[in-house]
Order: structure tokens, then C-alpha cells, then sequence
């Protein structure tokens, strides 16, 4: 569907990813319809799988989506981290690290499964695909604001408030400005293998350590595994890697494999091409959630455009899910009172969804980043002995705090039940 030019609508989000559909379909939870544009001609599901912990399964609740992927993916159990070097072997029972009212575990899922479950929840017209955002600008009437969107093919969309859930290197983000995420000096390429025969993992997670390298695998399917390997690198090393051609790919994880189990050299092996993916491990400075602005007026940024994260603790994906949840409520809360977008409501409602998101955006990123320093910290007794007698023993426990977070529901749409003020939740 094109758009006309200076069409006005309540609230367009920028992308289609996880953050953005699930904005949009908490949205439409709340009465509240949205347009999502996305720059891609389909649903991109870029690194094929993903791990979705109990805060993710909170929000998916919320969202009213939880059990059509619950049904489909069993939770792990038990994970055991492997260190090459010194041998040690940390078991994590993931029965004593998860809220045991959390029935839903922690689970990985098809990234695809999750998109399309998503977007399955919005009507048709919703999502507007080869639809890039160019420039904002802003006008002001009296007291509200209303942002003017340029998109690439030359349209213009007004809109009352402005989302941006447009990935790592998000326009929206740069217009409120927020600097560029910085490199971490890792990498990581991931893949799914399929085994007919079945992949024997029994629900558990395999990690192994190898001086500052991290590779894992767990079940997907009964037939399918996803593998993930992180290590340290530098940009001109990766130029190669870059291209993507996934042969190439698959043959350089096998070199850097050389020193791993041979039972992780055969999941690579038996990749499904396709699903293989390489990319640079960002993160934004925790001190810019912080310091700057992460809202103006009605426009703000939500998922990987406010806080990209590494992946060492499967966080990004699940708090974009808690982003959804809150903004939307927010929102919501405010619609409700006269089912209509008001502007300069809306402002209030974007600056309590800041309120309540920036110190756990910036405890993630932190904690992710620290995670992944000290799991993949190379061989230094130093290292070893933090790593091996410390973190997961006790550290990992606190970061359990992390993933059992809980956002909340959203407000009912259902006038006869009351709005918890205290908590703007409705019970
Ligand atoms: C190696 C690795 C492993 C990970 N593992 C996990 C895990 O186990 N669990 C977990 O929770 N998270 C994990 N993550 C993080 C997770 O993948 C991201 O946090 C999540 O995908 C972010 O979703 P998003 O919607 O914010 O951004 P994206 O998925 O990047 O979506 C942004 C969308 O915006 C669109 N877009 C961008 N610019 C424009 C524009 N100008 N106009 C229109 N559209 C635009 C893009 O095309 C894209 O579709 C991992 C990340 C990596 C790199």
C-alpha cells in the first residue's frame, strides 16, 4: 500500500523487526492503530534463532502471543559451560536460575516463528515493506508537535508520535542524538543445523571456552540445532567475513573451531546454509542512556535503536519485548481516557516510558558487556579464577534478576475493568 502524500496518522513506528511489531501489536492491544515501515521488501529474520528468556515470555504473555510459540519450542533445562583450557565444566540448572512461577522457561525459537507470529496479530494494511525512512522534521502547533517523515520514494507521512524500532543503526536514534553504537572488538556468526537423524541435545545448552572465544549449541527442533560462535577480532580481519558468501563462512567457523569438541564442528558442518549469518557485536555507551536525550516531544526509540547491547547475556530481543509492552502502556493509558491521540499527552506518555527504561536499558547493556568480558577473557589465572570460582557461581545468580523481569500488562481495552493508577496496570 503507498502512502499519500501528507497523510496524517496516530502513531508510525519505524521497523519491522521485534521491537516494532511487537510495539505495533501492543498497541493495537490497547485500541491504539499504528502504521510500521519497514525498508525491507519482506520480514528480515537475520541470524535465524534466538533465545527468549522468562521476561520475554512475560511480555509475549501480554502480547497474547506467548502459547502459539510455546507450543511450538521446548524449554531448556540444564547448560554446562566448558572451559578448554583448564578443563572445568560449570552445570547451570536453569530450574534454580528461573522464577519457578515462570512455567515458560527459557526457550529458543525461530526468529522467523516469532516475526510472523507478531505480525500475524496486525491487519494486513499495517505494515508498509519497501517503505525507507529518509529525514524527519518536526512542526509545532501551540503546544504539541507532530513529526513530518520523509520517505525514500518521495512520499510524506505526518504523524502524532513517532517510534523508532529501526535496529542498531537507527535514523531515529541519530535525529534525537544519540551517538553511533561502538564496536565491542568481538564478532559472532550463527546458523542452524539440521539433523534428521536428530541432534541428541536432550534440552540442553553446550558452551566451551576457548582463549576469549565463546561457541555454543542448543535444540531448536526435534530435527534442527542453532549454533552460535563469538570471538575476538578486528574490522580489517572480518573484511572477508563481510560478504557473507555463506560457504566462506561456514569454512572460516570450522578453522576458528579447530581447537573445540568435534561434536560442535559437526553441527557447523551440517548447516543449512542459508541460516548462516555474520555480525560485529555493538553496543550503545551506557553513559548515553544516561546523558542524553532519549526522547523529543512524541518522538522516541525503542529495541536495538535505544539500546544495542551484546549478546552475551540473549538480552537484546527480550527487552525490546519490554519495550513494547511499557511504551505501549503508556499510551494506552492516556488513549483510554478519551479513546484519541492527543498530542500533547502523548509527550507525557513517551517521557514515562523513558522514565521507566532508561536505568534497565543501561543495567543491560553494562551487565552484557561485563558478561561477555569476563566469560570470554582469555586464559589469565586472573580471568580463570573470576570466571570459574565467581561469576558462575554467584554472579550469574544476581544476573538472574535480569532475565526474570517482569513489564507488567497492558491496560484493558474493556471499560467496565478499572485502571490500577498506582501500577497503570489492570489486574
Ligand atoms: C549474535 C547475536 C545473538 C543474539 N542472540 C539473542 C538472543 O539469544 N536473545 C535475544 O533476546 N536477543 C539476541 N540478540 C539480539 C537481538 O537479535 C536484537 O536485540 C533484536 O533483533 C533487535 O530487534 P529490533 O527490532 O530492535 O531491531 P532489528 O531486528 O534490527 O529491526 C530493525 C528493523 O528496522 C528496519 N529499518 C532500519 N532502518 C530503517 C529505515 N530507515 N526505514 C525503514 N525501516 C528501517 C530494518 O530493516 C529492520 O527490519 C542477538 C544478537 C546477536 C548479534
Amino acid at each position: 500500500m503507498e502512502f499519500h502524500t501528507q497523510e496524517l496518522e496516530d502513531v508510525v513506528i519505524v521497523g519491522a523487526g521485534i521491537a516494532g511489531l511487537a510495539t505495533a501489536v501492543a498497541l493495537k492491544r490497547v485500541g491504539v492503530r499504528s502504521v510500521v515501515l519497514e525498508r525491507s521488501d519482506e520480514l528480515r529474520t537475520t541470524g535465524a534463532a534466538l533465545s527468549l528468556f522468562p521476561n520475554a515470555w512475560i511480555a509475549l504473555e501480554a502480547l497474547g502471543v506467548a502459547q502459539k510459540l510455546t507450543d511450538m519450542y521446548r524449554p531448556f533445562k540444564r547448560g554446562y559451560v566448558t572451559n578448554l583450557v583448564n578443563g572445568s565444566v560449570q552445570e547451570m540448572s536453569f530450574n534454580s536460575v528461573l522464577d519457578e512461577w515462570n512455567a515458560n522457561g527459557a526457550r529458543t525459537v525461530h526468529r522467523k516463528a516469532l516475526l510472523e507470529t507478531l505480525a500475524g496479530e496486525l491487519p494486513s494494511d499495517a505494515i508498509h515493506y519497501s517503505t525507507k525512512l529518509s529525514f524527519i522534521e518536526t512542526r509545532t502547533q501551540g503546544d504539541s508537535s507532530m513529526s513530518i517523515l520523509h520517505v525514500e520514494d518521495g512520499s510524506i507521512i505526518k504523524a502524532k508520535v513517532l517510534i523508532g524500532c529501526d535496529g542498531i543503526h537507527s535514523p531515529v536514534a541519530s535525529w534525537l542524538g544519540l551517538s553511533e553504537p561502538v564496536h565491542s572488538g568481538r564478532f559472532a556468526v550463527r546458523g542452524l543445523a539440521v539433523m534428521p537423524q536428530g541432534h541428541g541435545l536432550n534440552n540442553e545448552v553446550h558452551q566451551f571456552l576457548h582463549n576469549g572465544s565463546r561457541a555454543g549449541v542448543t535444540h531448536l527442533t526435534d530435527t534442527e540445532a542453532y549454533w552460535f560462535i563469538t570471538y575476538p577480532s578486528t574490522f580489517s580481519d572480518e573484511e572477508e567475513m563481510r560478504a557473507g558468501d555463506p560457504k566462506m563462512l561456514q569454512r572460516k567457523v570450522l578453522e576458528k573451531l579447530a581447537n573445540f569438541p568435534p561434536m560442535l564442528l559437526e553441527y557447523v558442518q551440517q548447516s543449512d546454509l542459508t541460516t548462516l549469518s555474520w555480525a560485529p557485536l555493538m553496543l550503545r555507551l551506557p553513559w548515553d542512556l544516561l546523558f542524553k536525550n532519549l526522547s523529543k516531544g512524541n518522538v522516541t526509540v525503542a529495541g536495538d535503536a535505544l539500546h544495542p547491547m551484546t549478546p552475551d547475556l540473549g538480552q537484546g530481543g527480550c527487552s525490546a519485548l519490554e519495550d513494547a509492552v511499557i511504551l505501549a502502556r503508556h499510551i494506552g493509558t492516556y488513549y483510554l481516557k478519551h479513546k484519541n491521540i492527543v498530542p500533547i499527552e502523548m509527550t507525557e506518555a513517551v517521557k514515562l516510558y523513558v522514565k521507566e527504561r532508561r536505568w534497565r536499558a543501561m543495567a543491560l547493556i553494562t551487565g552484557s558487556y561485563l558478561s561477555g568480558r569476563v566469560q570470554q577473557g582469555g586464559s589469565k589465572w586472573m580471568m580463570n579464577f573470576i570466571r570459574d570460582k565467581l561469576f558462575y557461581r554467584f554472579l550469574l545468580r544476581r544476573m538472574a534478576d535480569f532475565i526474570n523481569f517482569d513489564c507488567g500488562k497492558l491496560p484493558c481495552v474493556n471499560p467496565s475493568k478499572e485502571v490500577d493508577d498506582e501500577h497503570n496496570k489492570i489486574e
